[in-house]
């Protein structure tokens, strides 16, 4: 990418847009993966580019479920691998979850690019130093992660087609799900099976945001990093988690974006 100096102040967006447009031409990334990303960052915009407070809490207690649940698993398309595997590799060390590469236009050729993007990405985590708060060896937690998708042995009832398809040892037999930018009809599927389904989601009014258990209306790099510091140090949150609440506090930031002229 032509060189975007630091002070710009577009620049974490620019860059997000070169990594979207480099995993394309990787061929890691559907077609409609630009579209996805642009509608993303349409509702970034609005919302100020930051973390607001609802998506704060919503942080919180997706860490506190994934660090209690049994058989959590981190689901991963194109668009997050390639803006926020590393952190997911980082998050899924220090679960203990494994990552399962899940997408709805399902190609051998893109399931292959994932798998190694994200094999890479571990590696290069493994190295880390880690975070200070990590107890234990973070080299081994982060090569233990297991990296699922290849051999898609289960399908989620309720859906047709190659959509359907996961592997059992992760999705399937899941507990809990973290899935950032899942296709509305496939978050539903998964709820209709009993599944707890934390998802990350610019659109507070998308299918997905509205089915969800828990729903973390943020930029999936940006909530992923936080979603790190949060299960390295989970707080106990109490109570009914109420998500509409949430989706309504992030409308109303929207909202409030006409204060800021
Ligand atoms: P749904 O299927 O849930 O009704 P949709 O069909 O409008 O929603 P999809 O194309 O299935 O949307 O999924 C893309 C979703 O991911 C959009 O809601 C978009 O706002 C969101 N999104 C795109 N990029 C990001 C990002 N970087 N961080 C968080 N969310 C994002
Ligand atoms: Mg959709």
């Amino acid at each position: 990418m032509p060189d975007v100096p630091e002070s710009h102040p577009r620049k974490d967006s620019l860059s997000a847009r070169q990594k979207i447009v480099d995993g394309a031409k990787r061929g890691l990334l559907a077609d409609s993966a630009m579209i996805a990303h642009g509608r993303g960052e349409a509702f970034d915009y609005l919302l100020g580019e930051k973390t607001t407070e609802s998506a704060t809490m919503a942080i919180r207690r997706v860490a506190t479920l994934l660090t209690s649940a049994e058989r959590p698993v981190i689901s991963t398309n194109g668009n997050t691998a390639v803006l926020a595997g590393e952190s997911m590799i980082r998050v899924a060390a220090v679960v203990g979850c494994p990552i399962e590469v899940n997408l709805y236009y399902r190609t051998p050729e893109r399931m292959s690019g994932l798998l190694s993007l994200l094999g890479e990405q571990r590696d290069s985590v493994a190295k880390e130093k880690g975070p200070s708060q990590f107890k234990g060896d973070w080299g081994e937690a982060v090569r233990s992660v297991r990296i699922l998708g290849d051999e898609a042995d289960f399908r989620i009832e309720g859906l047709e087609g190659p959509r359907a398809l996961c592997t059992e040892d992760g999705i399937g037999l899941a507990d809990l799900i973290l899935v950032p930018l899942e296709d509305g009809d496939r978050c539903e599927a998964l709820i209709s099976l009993g599944k707890l389904v934390c998802v990350i989601d610019l659109n507070p009014l998308s299918r997905t945001a509205r089915m969800a258990s828990v729903t973390i209306v943020d930029e999936v790099s940006r909530a992923a990093i936080s979603l790190l510091s949060e299960v390295l140090n989970p707080t106990e949150v109490e109570g009914e988690w109420d998500n509409d609440a949430a989706l309504r506090d992030s409308l109303k930031h929207i909202s409030n974006a006409i204060d800021r002229l």
